[in-house]
């Protein structure tokens, strides 16, 4: 029998993977932990280290970018096609804290292998999930013959993911340029599990408000005034009351305009994952499942757009009683939107709407912070179809779709860049993120190697630049 292409690159791949593992383990070594400002010089020496590895692997173009905070690293490798896409890589190389005490059964920075496993803080959020495009990429030029990739291949590391991105949005806008890309490829997500392969179509977005309601100038006697004026804690109270109809739908005005709604398709491909719900409730640690009606829980978790109570307080919360009226009351909402929905303008519906609901004699005061846009790509964006291509044939068998119910940075790329963002993961929930005892599965961190090694042929074989 003749080697087939995919042999080729299975070939490379193993006879480079232990170099490969060798060099991932010298990354997770480096703790760069970005929440601890005592790990402030080695998340500067763990982009360091990145930095020295991508111009190991073939780009010509390797830059650390300082930041107010924690350092990037970019790379870009031009193609020799000058009608094929760019594309660009996110990742991050920081990482959550660990210590032995929290329950790690070896150091979280001293890397080890037990039953196909690589144990670390890192393996599988986010180093292993990054470090796999540098092989990944090899393959791809050593199976092909090629030189130079058959995508323009750009990537972006940040440094402070794990510590909320708080300078990403500034550095991506600052450098739009030199970050320009057709698509978005993220590398920082999961598939369903290890025996079911998943490409994450889309995410969230996020709108964060507090509302503060003021009645009397002070707390007052409920004895002398009770009964007669009106109570900031009941507004705060019926304010939340009204936020859900009957059927647990939003009943802000105005606050599923644009919506874009599933397609039976999509439905369809949602139910045909095999979802287990009483063991979904057992990971949300909840006693019943509850959200809009019409949907099935995976749909109100990744397609629906939600509004939450996070925090809810006012008036006296100490031991006995307290009888007063108390001068002010306030609430935490959360709402996370879906594709087609504006963090604008629900903000404008939220304030519109609150302002409806509170009586005379109550002033309300409404602070937003933090918005997210969501991103979708759609199902036959030619990006998206390449990578279920690559990663159908890395993992020999169907790749199903998901969505992220979360929020995160990759938003910032699609909203200042104009690209679409595309979800390439392949860890899997029992990898432990942000937990004791991470780790990342061996045999599938080589399926992501593999994926990547077949994606970019692929990409630029069905997506050809608009001129
Ligand atoms: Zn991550």
């Amino acid at each position: 029998m003749s080697q087939t292409p995919d042999d080729a690159v299975r070939t490379y791949i193993e006879q480079h993977s232990t170099a490969f593992l060798d060099d991932l383990a010298e990354w997770l070594r480096i703790p760069s932990v970005s929440a601890q400002p005592v790990h402030a010089p080695d998340v500067r020496r763990s982009a360091d280290w990145l930095a020295a590895k991508l111009l190991e692997t073939g780009f010509p173009t390797v830059e650390v970018w300082p930041t107010p905070g924690a350092p990037a690293v970019f790379a870009h490798w031009p193609s020799d096609d000058p009608e094929a896409p760019t594309v660009l890589v996110y990742g991050h190389h920081d990482v959550q804290p660990a210590a032995r005490e929290d329950g790690w059964d070896s150091e979280p920075f001293e890397p080890v292998v037990r039953d196909g496993r690589l144990y670390a803080r890192g393996a599988a959020d986010d180093k292993g999930q990054v470090f796999f495009h540098t092989l990944g990429v090899r393959a791809h030029l050593a199976t092909t013959g090629r030189t130079a990739p058959a995508v323009g291949l750009k990537l972006l590391i940040e440094g402070e993911e794990e510590s909320g991105s708080p300078h990403f949005r500034a550095l991506v806008e600052e450098r739009a340029d030199r970050l320009a890309a057709d698509a978005v490829i993220v590398s920082d997500t999961g598939m369903w599990a290890e025996d079911t392969p998943t490409v994450c179509t889309g995410m969230r977005g996020l709108a964060e408000c507090e509302i503060r309601l003021h009645g009397p100038d002070q707390d007052i006697h409920s004895g002398s005034f009770g009964g007669a004026v009106p109570n900031p804690a009941t507004a705060v109270a019926r304010l939340v009351a009204a936020l859900h109809d009957e059927h647990a739908r939003v009943a802000i005005p105005g606050f599923y305009d644009g919506v874009v709604e599933l397609t039976d398709r999509e439905r369809e491909l949602f139910a045909e994952l095999p979802f287990d719900e009483a063991r979904w409730l057992r990971t949300a640690r909840s006693h019943a499942a509850h959200g809009e009606a019409g949907h099935t829980t995976l749909e109100r978790v990744w397609a629906r757009p939600t509004a939450e109570v996070n925090g809810i307080g006012g008036g006296y919360q100490g031991p006995g009683s307290k009888t007063i009226i108390p001068s002010s009351a306030m609430v935490k909402l959360s709402f996370r939107l879906v594709a087609g929905q504006d963090p604008d303008h629900i903000e404008k519906a939220v304030r519109a709407w609150a302002a409806e609901q509170v009586p005379a004699g109550i002033r309300s005061e409404i602070t937003f912070s933090g918005a997210t846009r969501p991103c979708l790509t759609p199902l036959d964006h030619p990006a998206l179809r390449s990578v279920v291509r690559a990663m159908g044939r890395a993992f020999e068998g169907p790749v199903r779709f998901t969505r992220e119910g979360g929020s995160g940075p990759a938003a910032d790329l699609q909203d200042v860049l104009g690209a679409p963002v595309l979800f390439l993961g392949i860890s899997v929930p029992s990898d432990g993120w942000h937990a004791p005892n991470e780790k990342v599965e061996l045999d599938l961190l080589l399926k992501g190697v593999e994926t990547t090694a077949y994606l970019w042929g692929d990409l630029a074989a069905h997506w050809r630049h608009e001129p």
